[in-house]
């Protein structure tokens, strides 16, 4: 291979300078903004809203959305490392933006009509935060089965239904929510709408009392005759598993940011820790047992790291990414809970407590093997790939 084709083939984790330059800045606001709140944030399952309005101002809130409608007109790679660099500090915050970002305005890019995009994207780079509406109660790993119901009424449809589990429900203006128009028709007549808080007959429900990533609002969402004028459809009529599909092919690779940011804030905290720690009358870093597990830890991390940025290399290029992206989120999500476990093991009793951050890293690590498909879901989108 010619010298300059080689020089063009980076390692997978050598960031070019903008992206160094996004990763540093979002990383000094997570330090700063975000650190000190961390715990109360925890304890009170809330996200203040200022700490939304600095997200909107630090430029994560509309990372892929054209310079045009205001946004930063980045790659989704950028929206992974944004998505990392916060999940190290605090994977609810991470979770946050990894939905306006790879979720919401996602689907919006690909899908939403020149109309549709003058309105929503200029304000969901700048104020408004969205949520992506799929799961129902009784719809989950099978998402497709689900009832909301959207009849044509007037000039538009009424939707009559339920959601679950929604993330950022409590904050959101903005929901994308899956609807059938025609039960009959099976998965082809799911359809997606845009649908604004505020729009007649739609409340936002109960708050989850979750185990982890507790500040991040996960909420249901009740839909009674809301009326929702017929050019908020997102993309065609019975097209809206099109749309789920793809965008959750994606999302998922935002859910594994979001662990290796996790992973990767347990492991400096148990470096840390095992400098200081001192036992038998030496930092408990010198003993080997205890450098093994380190080891071990980081060699998940990097390997997590690495089928996460390539999924999201993979993705940006526009190459076929659909194992890829099972595999990061099904390996990160096991590496990171695997991880934030050595690092309460290193940690010892303090690691069992809440005065120390990996007790929360650790309830939070959970999620990353049930949302956006569970890990038996990402196993069968590999298997499916396998066998052909
Ligand atoms: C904190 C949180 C945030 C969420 N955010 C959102 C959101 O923003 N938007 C949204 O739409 N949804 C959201 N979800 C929903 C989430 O995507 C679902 O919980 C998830 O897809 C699993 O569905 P379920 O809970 O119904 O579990 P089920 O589908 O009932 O699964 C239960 C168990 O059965 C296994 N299982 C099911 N079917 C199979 C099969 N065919 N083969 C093998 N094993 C199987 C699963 O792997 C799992 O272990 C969120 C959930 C949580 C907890």
């Amino acid at each position: 291979m010619a010298q300059e084709a080689l020089d063009r083939v980076a390692a997978l984790t050598q960031l070019s300078e903008d992206e160094q330059i996004l990763r540093d800045s979002v990383l000094e606001f997570a330090e700063r903004r975000m650190r000190p709140h961390v715990r109360e944030m925890d304890e009170h399952a809330k996200m203040p809203r200022d700490l939304i309005a600095d997200l909107f101002a630090l430029g994560v809130m509309g990372i892929e959305i054209p310079e045009s409608y205001g946004g930063s007109g980045a790659s989704f790679f950028h929206a992974v490392l944004a998505v990392e660099a916060l999940s190290q500090v605090d994977p609810s915050v991470g979770v946050m933006v990894d939905v306006q970002n790879t979720l919401v305005i996602n689907a919006l890019i690909r899908w939403a009509s020149e109309a549709q995009k003058a309105q929503y994207l200029p304000a969901l780079a700048s104020r408004t935060l969205g949520a992506y509406a799929l799961s129902e109660s009784g719809a989950g790993s099978d998402a497709f089965a689900l009832t909301a119901r959207a009849v044509a009424s007037g000039d538009g449809y009424a939707i009559t239904g339920r959601k679950l589990w929604i993330t950022n429900g409590n904050e959101a203006d903005l929901f994308i929510v899956f609807a059938n128009v025609n039960p009959q028709a099976g998965y082809r007549g799911i359809t997606a709408f845009l649908v604004e808080r505020g729009f007649p007959g739609f409340t936002v429900g109960k708050k989850e009392d979750k185990m982890g990533i507790r500040a991040s609002s996960t909420c249901e969402l009740i839909f009674e005759d809301c009326q929702v004028p017929a050019g908020h459809v997102l993309g065609e009529v019975g097209k809206g598993y099109k749309v789920a599909i793809e965008t959750l092919n994606e999302g998922r690779i935002g859910i594994g940011a979001q662990m290796i940011g996790l992973a990767q804030g347990a492991l400096d905290h148990a470096v840390a820790y095992v400098k200081e720690r001192r036992q038998f009358g030496k930092p408990i870093a010198e003993f080997q047992g205890v450098q093994f597990q380190l080891a071990r830890a980081a060699t998940e991390l990097e390997a997590a790291r690495l089928l996460v940025y390539n999924a999201a290399r993979l993705r940006d290029a526009g190459r076929p990414f659909l194992k890829e992206a099972a595999m990061c989120k099904l390996y990160s999500s096991e590496a990171a809970e695997h991880v934030s476990s050595i690092a309460v093991q290193l940690f010892g009793g303090y690691g069992f407590v809440k005065d120390y951050p990996v007790e929360k890293l650790y309830r939070d690590a959970k999620i990353g093997e049930i949302y956006e498909g569970t890990s038996n879901m990402q196993l069968g989108t590999i298997a499916k790939q396998l066998l052909g």
